[in-house]
């Protein structure tokens, strides 16, 4: 009974993002692309065949094709930080992260890693596998190409990509927020109105 009220509060905590993920579960569902849904800890590894990497709603990881509940899989472990930064955001998860990590990696796909929304996500799962995931490398994680056991399970890959923890400022930063900001103008508008 406690874990379900627990579960209800969490759902409720972060209903947006939710229930965009409910909306693509069963978008992928009908077009016959939904393969698997795996619990990994407090979130859902899905295979929904996602090309060109993945996204997280709430404690939904969509992930390319292959994508299973595994440590292994470095791409899984960084957005199970998002996971995380939905737990602790809440309903402001997709103003603060969504939308400015969308138009980065839409806009600039090159410097999305360092943006700080990703370094912080990149932080959480550091954290998280060096408690939790057995055979973790945290300097595989964290580096591309440093000498390391690692083997991506899904992609059979060694550690070609990183994951920066330290941010790179720059003046777009600024940029990204605009459309948040201006989404909650619009929706302090309609509470007025
Ligand atoms: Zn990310």
């Amino acid at each position: 009974m406690l874990q379900f009220v627990k579960q209800a509060i969490l759902i409720i905590w972060q209903l947006p993002q939710c229930v965009l993920a409910w909306l693509v579960l069963g978008f992928l569902w009908c077009i016959r692309s939904l393969h698997a849904i795996e619990p990994f800890h407090s979130a859902y590894a899905v295979d929904g065949g996602i090309k060109g990497g993945a996204f997280t709603l709430g404690p939904y990881v969509f992930g390319p094709a292959g994508t299973r509940s595994t440590g292994h899989d470095h791409l899984l472990v960084h957005e199970y930080g998002h996971t995380l930064q939905s737990l602790i955001l809440g309903p402001f998860y997709l103003l603060l992260i969504g939308i400015p990590s969308v138009l980065s990696a839409g806009v600039l796909p090159r410097m999305h890693n360092y943006r700080w929304f990703e370094v912080w996500a990149n932080r959480l799962s550091l954290e998280f596998g060096k408690d939790h995931l057995i055979g973790f490398e945290p300097a595989a994680f964290v580096e591309a190409n440093v000498s390391s056991s690692y083997i991506n399970p899904r992609n059979k890959g060694h550690n070609h990509s990183s994951n920066p923890v330290h941010v790179q400022y720059r003046w777009f930063d600024v940029l990204l927020m605009i459309p948040s900001c201006l989404l909650l103008y619009g929706m302090y508008l309609l509470a007025l109105s």
